[in-house]
């Protein structure tokens, strides 16, 4: 049979493009990509690349007085000016999104900035009501913030409206305990919000390793953060005066200028076609796939956040690779999705990699070196912050199993940390490293004696 394309993708975000990229610049596929928004996706556009552009910005201030502290003359004047902070981020961001569309153009892929659905296995049916057959169809439709059912949860923002506010809120709450919950909640105390965080549970970042957790929480909130665990919103409404009123579940009622809730994600699969084709979802909606990123209906694969696997870009790209490699060279290759290291921007950094201590105990004996001291640079000036080193030996083999690291640079170092655990390095493979000093990353080659074993 005849098609239009050999690929259509569905989703501009990294997994997409790097998939109809490489599948039309490489091996010569007939490839089409549509995109009801912008080219880029969630990282470039709504995630990643703006958020840690703003953690930049709202770092300035306390190094500012660190620079003071070091002897420098030197100060801050004025509120940040937000807007021409945006306007330079909507350039940036415009930039990018222009590179990607140059990069699709460049590599020969066919785009269309249309909404598309799936018709049939091969067929996909663009907004305009135009029809077009692929051998193969590739779903990478990302996720979308998910709210809370409450009454009113309208009035409150979600991660992506953040980046296009009006003006900077003076007093806001954000509510959740994952990663851009607590991501945000640095940048904007750092920024000089007033912020205050609910988390329902008793401490944030729930699945990381439970000692990172509490230094990060203990941090935010010598920071300045009125993180609140244990509670949630009850009820919101307009306040009489301006902003938003909010009831928490511990019985508190204040008044905020924004709320924004940063709950999780859900996968795109709504209105495109996927039930009806045939193609299997998951209990919270996200497509079943197997190993090769291939769904129930073969000539249909999923890959990215749609799939809920791993909600990173990084794995989104490895899962695009991975298909082109299967559909397209003729080399099946199932994504390996251990041991990912990944970052978590809240101030102070996290990088992690691996099993957590927790993880760790409940699957074997281990041994766990940890260390937890004030890093020279800050300690030169008086400030109380501590880093965190955290390694999780297997007693049995020696393995390192996790790495745990809090720090200035915590996402910097655990990429470098990473490829050792990944190669399955031991205990005395780190002891035998020469240690570069004077640094705070020397701590993970000198820890000699574990802190405790279990
Ligand atoms: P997460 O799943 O990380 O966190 C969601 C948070 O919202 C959890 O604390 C959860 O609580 C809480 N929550 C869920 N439902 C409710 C509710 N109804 N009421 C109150 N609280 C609720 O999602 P995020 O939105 O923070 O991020 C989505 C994903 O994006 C991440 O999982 C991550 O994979 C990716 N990401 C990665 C980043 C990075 O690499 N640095 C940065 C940002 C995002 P509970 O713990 O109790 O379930």
């Amino acid at each position: 049979m005849e098609f239009d394309y050999d690929l259509f993708v569905i989703g501009g975000g990294s997994g997409g493009v790097r998939a109809a990229r490489v599948a039309a610049s490489e091996t010569g596929a007939k490839v089409a990509l549509a995109e009801e928004s912008r080219m880029g996706g969630t990282c470039v556009i709504r995630g990643c690349v703006p958020k840690k552009l703003m953690v930049f910005a709202s770092t300035y201030p306390g190094r500012v007085a660190e620079a003071r502290d070091y002897g420098w003359n030197a100060t801050l004047e004025g509120a940040f000016d937000w807007p021409k902070f945006r306007t330079a981020l909507e350039a940036e961001l415009d930039r990018l999104e222009g590179v990607y569309n140059r990069l699709l153009d460049g590599a020969g892929v066919t785009t269309y900035a249309q909404r598309a659905k799936i018709a049939d296995p091969h067929t996909v049916e663009l907004a305009d009501g135009s029809r077009y057959t692929a051998k193969h169809i590739l779903v990478a439709t990302g996720g979308w913030p998910a709210t809370p059912d409450i009454e009113n949860a309208d009035l409150a923002i979600t991660s992506n409206e953040v980046f296009h506010l009006e003006t900077l809120p003076q007093k806001m709450l954000i509510v959740g305990g994952g990663y851009i919950a607590c991501e945000f909640a640095g940048i904007m105390n750092g920024l000089g919000v007033e912020v205050t965080q609910f988390y329902r549970g008793a401490q944030i970042l729930r699945g990381f390793d439970e000692e990172a957790r509490g230094h990060i929480a203990d941090h935010m909130i010598r920071d300045g953060i009125r993180l609140h665990t244990g509670t949630n919103i009850l009820r919101m409404q307009k306040a009489e005066g301006g902003g938003i009123e909010v009831v928490s579940t511990t019985g508190q009622t204040d008044i905020f200028d924004q709320v924004m809730f940063a709950t999780g994600r859900a996968p795109n699969t709504k209105g495109i076609g996927l039930e009806e084709a045939g193609v299997a979802l998951n209990r919270r909606g996200a497509i079943v796939v197997d190993g090769y990123s291939q769904t129930d209906v073969p000539s249909i694969y999923a890959i990215g956040d749609v799939t809920d696997r791993v909600q990173l870009t990084p794995v989104a790209i490895r899962e695009a690779m991975a298909f082109v490699d299967t559909v397209f060279r003729g080399t099946p290759t199932a994504v390996d999705h251990k041991l990912i290291p990944s970052a978590v921007f809240t101030q102070p950094e996290f990088g992690t990699v691996g099993l957590t201590e927790e993880e760790a105990r409940a699957q074997e004996e281990i041994e766990v070196y940890c260390t937890a001291f004030k890093p020279m640079q800050q300690s030169f000036v008086g400030r109380e912050d501590r880093v965190l080193m955290k390694l999780i030996v297997s007693k049995a083999t020696r393995v390192v199993l996790g790495c745990h690291i809090v720090a200035e640079g915590a996402g910097e170092m655990i990429q470098m940390a990473g490829i050792a655990i990944k190669m399955g390095a031991t205990k005395e493979d780190f002891d035998r490293t020469v240690a570069v000093h004077p640094t705070v990353s020397e701590e993970l080659v000198t820890m000699r004696v574990p802190t405790r074993t279990a």
